[in-house]
């Protein structure tokens, strides 16, 4: 049997004013819509409980497993307004499968994709008033999974609790796109083999701040960490993936293994064969960066994600030196016409030639 998120609506939504107020000037991740989905696992019952409530404080033992070992994963994503008014969310079949992806490598219960597109379809349907119109502007859906089970034993838990939340977000870049400034972590690394670089839980981002207090006493806005074997090859950013564009017209992104694949990389995979850019998903030494930076071997750096989209990457800072590569801010490149591409099907400006919306 299919688990079905039906509504309970929220008695006392938020006031027309107040969401008014916010939808001018929505903030990533500081005001959330009227309702939340949510659904309760344990080993007997499997998958119930599932309903769309009232957005709300949830109730927490102090026992939880998940405030002790973690054992928690995520997802994120957006519902965008179109011109016609109608409300899309981008690719949340690969979201949903990723959440699969994630729950195995965490021993959590799996969600079946189709409740995972159940609970998000539902939520943006209730919170439908929530999805800005403005430029770049968005709903951010966060769906999360966590062990709610009291219980100090280090197992996997026999209560987990899924849930999505919703938060109107604005543009990315307040005053048009400007290239993000990377630290090259040396000092730490995010994922090493057989560990949980490839899932999205709420650990890896907790390991990350350290490395991003340390790109910010460095001035720049965002970590790029290395493989944890050799230090040589680039991995990807904190919350972002990493492509190259060759001299030649290829593009290169780090392979799959201990890193994140990206909803947004896979896109640019295929918009990059449909401009007739070679694409080559490989090793990247970080030496090739560094030196074709500077020899212009290396034309563009850019880096993708739910978030942003895509975003030409600036500066590479490490501890003696630097590199900008040469391409960085030109209106016409490699960069900015995928970028364009992209965002244009997401905000239907342009046919959704690979049926990706929904
Ligand atoms: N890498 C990491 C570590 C991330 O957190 C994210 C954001 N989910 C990405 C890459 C980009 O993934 P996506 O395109 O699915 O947002």
């Amino acid at each position: 049997m299919s688990l079905r998120f039906t509504l309970h609506s929220n008695p006392a939504p938020a006031s027309p004013e107040r969401r008014a107020e916010i939808l001018t000037d929505p903030k990533f991740g500081q005001n959330f819509t009227d309702h939340m989905a949510r659904a309760v696992w344990t080993p007997d019952g499997g998958w119930g409980d599932a309903a769309v409530v009232p957005f709300a404080p949830i109730p927490m033992h102090p026992a939880a497993a998940v405030l002790h070992y973690a054992q928690e994963i995520f997802e994120g994503l957006k519902a965008y307004r179109h011109p016609d008014g109608s409300v899309w969310t981008f690719r949340p079949e690969a979201n949903a499968e990723r959440f699969v992806r994630s729950a195995k490598r965490l021993a959590l219960p799996e969600l079946p994709p189709s409740a995972f597109l159940d609970s998000v379809t539902e939520l943006v349907r209730a919170d439908q008033v929530w999805v800005p119109a403005g430029d770049e502007q968005s709903l951010y859906l966060r769906p999360f999974m966590f062990a709610s089970e009291p219980f100090l034993g280090v197992r996997p838990a026999a209560e987990v609790t899924y849930m999505v939340i919703a938060s109107p977000v604005g543009s990315y870049f307040s005053g048009g796109v400007k290239p993000v400034s990377i630290w090259l972590s040396t000092e730490y690394t995010r994922a090493g083999r057989g560990g949980t670089g490839a899932a999205k839980c709420g650990g890896n981002y907790a390991a990350s701040l350290a490395p991003m207090l340390e790109a910010a006493e460095h001035g720049c806005d965002q970590v790029c960490f290395l493989d944890s074997t050799e230090g040589r090859y680039v991995e990807e950013l904190g919350g972002m993936n990493l492509y190259f564009v060759t001299d030649d017209g290829r593009l290169v992104t780090p392979e799959l293994g201990t890193i994140l694949e990206g909803v947004t990389r896979a896109s640019i995979l295929d918009l990059a064969k449909e401009m007739g850019l070679d694409v080559e998903e490989r090793a990247v030494e970080i030496s090739e960066w560094q030196e074709g930076a500077r020899s212009g071997a290396i034309r563009e750096v850019f880096a993708c994600g739910t978030g942003a989209a895509v975003t030409p990457v600036g500066r590479l800072v490490w501890t003696d030196g630097e590199v900008t590569a040469p391409d960085t801010d030109n209106e016409d490149s490699v960069t900015m016409r995928l970028r364009r591409r992209l965002v244009d099907i997401q905000f239907g400006r342009a046919e959704d030639t690979y049926g990706w919306m929904r």
